[in-house]
């Protein structure tokens, strides 16, 4: 029982380090990098109080190092899947009626843990199981996660705090109750953040959940799942399971209590979700709750006026940073012919200075894509651009998967501008540039809006304000997320809330009171203190 209204602590955003070489921070995370790198771990599921291995078990490796061996995980069979429903439904009385503080109270321990003890523990299994530079490690697996934690919990408390008017001799009250039931979180290999913010977020908000991470992500979920249990979440609230992805999600989305799902992948899967949802609609209890952020095929679009050097910046940091693997990764490039040429010098010049390898070497900037399914899907889109009339390609192009997942950050240049790689998604260190006439900018703009199916970021460059006013408009629909003058990608909580419309999802907005409103379902409480004892109103005389 609180007899007080409490405030929370105020979140800010977590300071990034810097890790310059010779610094503390970089000297204790590449220690904590071969520490783990030298050791083997063991990745049970995590269900009620239980650790499980089970009879399958698959091995983890670092996708620039794919024949070391970090550990084994262990695989759900549906009996467990079942299991993990069940215990998510039992945690349910207790914890959905836990005093939202002391819920508050566990996920800002687990950011404060992340924030300290765990910091250099999660980047380093980051830039193991995901092969994310130091840099990348530390802005996703350590500051995002963070402020997804104490950010969410200040985004809490504003919902709550949200209540209507009462009239005379009443009071009317907003419950914002957890759903009923559970909550089904599906996460992707690519961002630690995500992967701790997609159950923790339905959590937070009094939900129970069972969580499945992404194969390529386990190892670092690991210390997410560690995390929590530190910070003292009780057991069944959120419970992981491993495996084959269809199995699971077939048991859960059959399940009567299936009460939402929070999902991060790509579009194709997130459409297969929709449509079992669908399926199973006359089998739930509620209408289930569908938040999903997908695909994107996200844009650069330069103005005559682009700065060339601020222009060629974005394009390197926003294509090729975390090897194009970002949902909001730059993967196609409109630019006018006019600053063509600078433009593709000042690339080709700071290409070469790019150094690749092992995210171990603080001096790479790009190290392996996810898995060798991600390889051989980017390497076959290369070698048609090599090969194709409407293609050429004008830096990378080489891969070796010897040792790791290796792609060369790669430029093609493509004279059809339907060309396919302007079009589909590939995931990769890959972008296309289609080279417009000066002349043209309201059909360049017009390209941008209709030549893919999503629309999750974009960046404009320009020094001309009715040009970024009209694209600005023009292109209202075409990114969930729209920059100018900066790259597609590093969105922080609390200053860029995230997420995209069209074939890049629900647009819910990850890390916002726009989400965690989907884990709420509001009772309305209308009490009266003199209750009325006589039907008769006075116009009845
Ligand atoms: P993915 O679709 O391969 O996997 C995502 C999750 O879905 C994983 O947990 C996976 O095991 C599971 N899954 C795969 N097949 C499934 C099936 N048939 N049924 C149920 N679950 C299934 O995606 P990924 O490679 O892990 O991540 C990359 C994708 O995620 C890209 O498309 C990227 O754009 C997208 N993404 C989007 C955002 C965003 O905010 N919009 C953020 C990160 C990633």
């Amino acid at each position: 029982m609180s007899n007080g209204f409490f405030n929370v602590p105020k979140a800010t955003n977590e300071p990034i380090k810097s890790y310059k070489p010779g610094s503390h921070e970089v000297t204790e995370l590449i220690a904590e990098y071969k520490k783990q790198y030298n050791q083997t771990i063991e990745v049970p599921l995590c269900i009620g109080s239980q650790s499980i291995k089970t009879s399958k078990k698959a091995p983890m490796s670092p996708p620039h190092d794919h024949k070391h061996i970090l550990g084994h995980y262990y695989l759900a069979e549906k009996s467990q899947v079942d299991l993990a429903i069940n215990e998510a439904l039992s945690a349910h009385p207790r914890w959905s009626r836990m005093d939202w503080k002391d819920r508050a109270a566990i996920f800002l321990k687990a950011a404060e843990l992340i924030a300290g003890p765990y910091r250099a523990k999660i980047n380093a299994a980051t830039m193991l199981a995901q092969s994310k530079t130091v840099h990348q490690a530390e802005i996703d697996a350590a500051c995002e996660l963070i402020d997804f934690l104490r950010f969410n919990v200040e985004y809490m408390t504003q919902i709550y705090s949200q209540q209507p008017n009462s009239g005379d001799g009443v009071w009317n009250r907003l419950e914002y109750r957890p759903l009923e039931g559970f909550v089904y979180a599906i996460t992707p290999f690519n961002f630690t953040a995500i992967a701790g913010n997609l159950p923790s977020s339905a959590a937070l908000m009094g939900n129970v959940v069972v969580w499945k991470p992404s194969d390529s992500q386990v190892y670092s979920a690991k210390v997410i799942i560690d995390v929590f249990k530190e910070a003292g979440l009780p057991d069944g609230v959120i419970n992981v399971v491993f495996g084959d992805p269809v199995m699971i999600t077939d048991t859960i989305l059959a399940h009567p209590q299936f009460a939402g799902i929070h999902y991060t992948g790509s579009t194709q899967v997130f459409k297969s979700l929709w449509a079992k949802i669908g399926a199973n609609i006359h089998n739930y209890k509620s209408y289930p709750r569908i938040v999903g952020e997908t695909g994107g095929k996200d844009f650069i679009l330069a103005h005559p006026t682009a700065q060339v050097q601020e222009l060629v910046t974005g394009i390197i940091r926003g294509a090729f940073e975390f090897q194009g693997q970002k949902c909001s990764a730059a993967s196609r490039a409109y630019i006018p012919k006019s600053i063509w040429p600078k433009t593709k010098d000042l690339l080709l010049s700071e290409l070469k200075t790019i150094k690749m390898g092992s995210p171990e070497d603080p001096s790479n900037f790009v190290t392996a894509v996810i898995h060798e399914n991600s390889f051989n899907k980017l390497v076959k889109y290369i070698d048609a651009a090599k090969k194709d009339a409407d293609a050429e390609v004008i830096a990378g192009g080489n891969y070796d998967k010897s040792v790791g997942y290796f792609i060369e950050p790669t430029v093609i240049v493509a004279k059809d501008a339907k060309y396919v790689t302007l079009c589909e998604e590939l995931f990769g260190p890959i972008i296309t540039i289609f080279v417009y006439e000066d002349a043209d900018w309201e059909k360049a703009i017009e390209l941008v809006n209709t030549t893919s199916g999503y629309a999750l970021t974009g960046a404009l460059f320009c020094n001309d304000r009715y040009a970024t006013a009209e694209a600005l408009d023009k292109l209202r629909d075409a990114a969930g997320n729209f920059y100018v003058n900066d790259k597609p990608t590093g969105a922080v909580v609390g200053q860029q809330p995230f997420g995209g419309a069209r074939a890049s999802g629900t647009n819910d907005k990850a890390g916002s009171v726009l989400n965690l409103l989907r884990w709420v379902s509001p009772r309305t409480v209308k009490e009266v203190f003199v209750t009325p004892r006589s039907y008769r109103y006075p116009f009845l005389g």
